[in-house]
């Protein structure tokens, strides 16, 4: 759960790449940091924190050259701490090199410990840095080649951003499991994680960068490689359901008609006999309109969200979450006094959302409060990058959704099928990893399980 920016040959660089990071603030906010070249040598800055808490004008001032990549953190491996922040930044024989990853390696433990036992030594405990230490043992001439044959030892999912004095790298794994967008503002080439970035600063979405894809970005232009093995492609279908922003276009879709394509498949697969639907903020809101359009009941937004508290998910602390739910919404009162609503969220990871807001709904007056979720029940982690937590943590993994549902209060309780989820990405169904609905993961994750 990362975002990553990249401009290429624009005088703005480090601005843009500030800008590009707030567009994409929703994919981490436990840090986030930019490192800039100005063809000479790399400069950074990373902190701890929200990017617009961490950069002010004098920060950004001291982030010199035409080229920049940045990053914003969430934790899927390696601890929250400075250390860990990206973009990561080294010298090594062959001058500076920055690297800033959204993904998880499922092989880097292996591959670090063998590194270790020959001698290396590690900064910090996040899978990312095999890779660069991988392409500074590498004895390719040039850069990009010494990233293909680091790369090519790796597994796992990867959507990558590298800078060095002269050049920028962008590359997707060959399964495409996190998205990476190439876009243009004049003649800069911008890569990002989401089309928002572009959005913000007036750029112009060009194409995807395709899985297996490496884009060599120069003085000389884009250099379009496929240096890896051809496989299925395994995009993560919870970028779509609930973490990519639904303004954003990706994978080859627009996340907005996805997410509200999954609430319109869902009234059609379980209907709720009740007066009104109410969407849990923010994120089941584009799936709330498919259902009630769908289902043709009035949408009433029930539950007011306290804008200025951050995602309660971000929270480490179970202690904390708890309190997260009720700092951040609010339903309206007399709404729902005596009255049938139905609840669409898009979806249930431990239950303490659902559990506390339903609580509230009835607080409020509701007689009957029914729960209907946008996508299929998580009962496996995911290894790719989504923070879901272990197992055991996972409510679906050990519960029936009856046992669920009388946790969370509800008066029902539905999931959309697996089967519908699919319906919603049409031809492409096979093109995407389901593996937290199913369990059924991509071959290099076969290991963890
Ligand atoms: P929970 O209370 O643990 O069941 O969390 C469910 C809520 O968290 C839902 O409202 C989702 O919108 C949101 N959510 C689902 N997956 C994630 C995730 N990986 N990170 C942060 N929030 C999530």
């Amino acid at each position: 759960m990362c975002g990553i920016f990249g401009i290429f040959n624009h005088p703005e660089a480090s601005n843009l790449t500030y800008l590009g990071l707030y567009a994409l603030q929703h994919r981490g906010q436990e840090s986030a940091g930019i490192v800039s070249s100005d063809g000479k040598g790399l400069h950074h800055y990373r902190q701890m924190g929200l990017v617009s808490e961490i950069f002010t004008r004098d920060t950004l001032k001291k982030l010199t050259g035409k080229n920049a990549i940045g990053h914003v953190r969430y934790s899927t491996a390696g601890s929250s701490e400075l250390k860990n922040a990206q973009p990561f930044v080294v010298d090594y024989a062959k001058g500076g090199m920055a690297i800033a990853h959204n993904g998880n390696l499922t092989n880097a433990s292996l591959i670090r410990s063998e590194l270790e036992s020959s001698g290396s030594i590690f900064q910090s405990n996040m899978d990312t840095e095999v890779i660069i230490h991988l392409i500074a043992r590498s004895k390719e001439k040039i850069f990009a080649e010494r990233t293909i044959h680091a790369l090519r030892q790796v597994e796992g999912a990867y959507s990558l951003l590298f800078l060095t004095e002269k050049e920028m790298v962008a590359v997707r794994d060959p399964y495409g499991f996190r998205p990476l967008v190439l876009g243009q503002l004049k003649d800069a080439p911008i890569i990002a994680s989401e089309t928002c970035a572009f959005d913000l600063i007036g750029a112009q979405f060009i194409r995807e960068i395709e899985p297996g894809e490496l884009l060599l970005i120069d003085m000389d232009g884009i250099h379009s490689f496929k240096p890896f093995h051809q496989t299925r492609h395994a995009q993560c279908i919870f970028e779509f359901i609930y973490f990519a922003r639904p303004d954003s276009f990706i994978f080859n879709r627009n996340v907005y008609e996805v997410r509200k394509s999954l609430g319109v498949q869902l009234a059609k697969e379980s209907p709720a006999d009740v007066e009104m639907v109410v969407p849990i903020p923010d994120s089941g809101f584009p799936a709330t309109m498919g259902y009630a359009t769908e289902s043709k009941i009035p949408l009433e937004l029930g539950l007011i969200r306290n804008h200025y508290v951050g995602r309660t998910f971000i929270e480490p602390e179970q202690s904390i979450r708890h309190f997260g739910v009720k700092i951040k919404l609010n339903p309206v009162k007399g709404l729902m006094e005596g009255k049938r609503i139905v609840t669409v969220d898009d979806s249930i990871v431990r239950a303490t959302t659902s559990r506390k807001i339903n609580k509230m709904f009835r607080n409020a007056g509701a007689k009957q409060v029914h729960v209907r979720i946008s996508s299929p029940p998580i009962t496996h982690p995911c290894f790719f990058g989504i923070d879901t937590p272990k197992r055991s943590e996972l409510i679906a993994s050990s519960h029936s959704v009856k046992e669920i549902q009388r946790y969370i209060g509800a008066s029902s309780l539905h999931y959309l099928s697996l089967e519908g989820l699919r319906k919603c990405v049409k031809d492409e169904a096979d093109q995407f990893c389901y593996a937290c609905f199913t369990g059924d993961y991509c071959p290099p994750c076969a290991l963890k399980i």
